[in-house]
């Protein structure tokens, strides 16, 4: 079985992206042409799926940066082998996590950065900048919210005039914003009882040039071993400050069942920090988030 999201944040009304994705995981989990990790194929395939819709933060639709032209990613995924393989900060790919599967094949855990790059295209993945009419749209509107913003009193949003490390120049406009993040993810058993996650992000757009997020970072944004597997989405940095997905897997070993063990970390994560969590186990599956998620399960479960 698979279980996708769409990222904490996003509208059940995209409901039917993250459920084609987990469909198009299940249908790869249950022929999966020889692979011998058929549930990491088949977690690639549904966040693959999912980078591929322009309407999520990953891959094509991207979140564009605070200076309106970098887009920097990062996925990675696990199995319940062990096996951890990750690229941060990746630029110029469409599927970030086709090039996390190349790392796993690499004698590296992760890459960074330009060496995630020309990593990904000396292996053959094409030079294509992932960038999207949506996106760029949805820049333009946290511009304009922005200047709302400014000088609110009680705002406690950041000056980034005084951290700002792009390349170029800063727009005018940005002094402060708020986050806007999402990233994609599935988690997977297989038909041999094997777990796996993977994740991809074009991370939290009020970010800085090099920011990394909590989605390469073992233990923090997914986690899986042979109890099950655990994908996040949120605020990468609380989720990096709490290991949060290899803590919820502790929890799931120690015989808490999926379900309930994604809903204690969404009600335990600080109100004012978004979270959402999908995970899988042998008896079943779990979504928990303390804002909205779009999220897919498949086969899908009976009304
Ligand atoms: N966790 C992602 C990050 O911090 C963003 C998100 O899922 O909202 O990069």
């Amino acid at each position: 079985m698979s279980v996708t999201h769409g990222g904490v944040g996003s509208p059940p009304s995209l409901r039917d992206g993250p459920q084609g994705a987990a469909e198009r995981a299940l249908a790869v989990l249950r022929a999966p042409q020889g692979d011998d990790r058929p549930a990491l194929a088949g977690a690639i395939a549904g966040t693959r799926a999912l980078e591929d819709d322009p309407r999520f933060n990953a891959g094509t639709g991207a979140n564009i940066r605070l200076d309106g032209e970098t887009i920097q990613m990062d996925a990675a995924l696990m199995t319940d082998r062990g096996e951890f393989a990750a690229v941060a900060v990746i630029e110029r790919v469409r599927n970030p996590i086709r090039a996390a599967r190349l790392v796993l094949d690499s004698p590296h855990v992760m890459l960074a950065g330009e060496g995630a790059t020309r990593f990904a295209h000396k292996l053959g993945l094409p030079d294509e900048v992932p960038r999207t009419p949506a996106a760029e749209a949805k820049y333009r509107d946290r511009l304009a919210r922005l200047s709302e913003m400014v000088g609110k009193p009680g705002s406690d949003a950041i000056d980034w005039r005084d951290y700002w490390n792009f390349p170029g120049a800063m727009p005018p406009e940005i002094q402060a914003w708020a986050r806007g993040g999402d990233t994609v993810g599935t988690v997977a058993r297989d038909q041999g009882g094997r777990f796996a996650a993977a994740l991809s992000t074009g991370g939290t757009s009020v970010t800085l040039y090099g920011r990394v997020g909590d989605v390469p970072i073992y233990g923090a944004g997914l986690y899986a071993g042979p109890a099950g597997a655990v994908a996040c989405t949120g605020h990468g940095e609380e989720i990096i400050r709490r290991g949060l997905a290899r803590a919820v897997y502790e929890d799931m070993s120690s015989g808490t069942p999926a379900e309930a063990a994604v809903a204690a970390a969404a009600t335990a994560f600080p109100l004012e920090s978004d979270v959402g969590l999908i995970a899988v186990d042998a008896r079943g599956w779990g979504v928990a988030a303390n804002r909205e998620m779009a999220y897919g399960v498949a086969p899908a479960p009976a009304p």
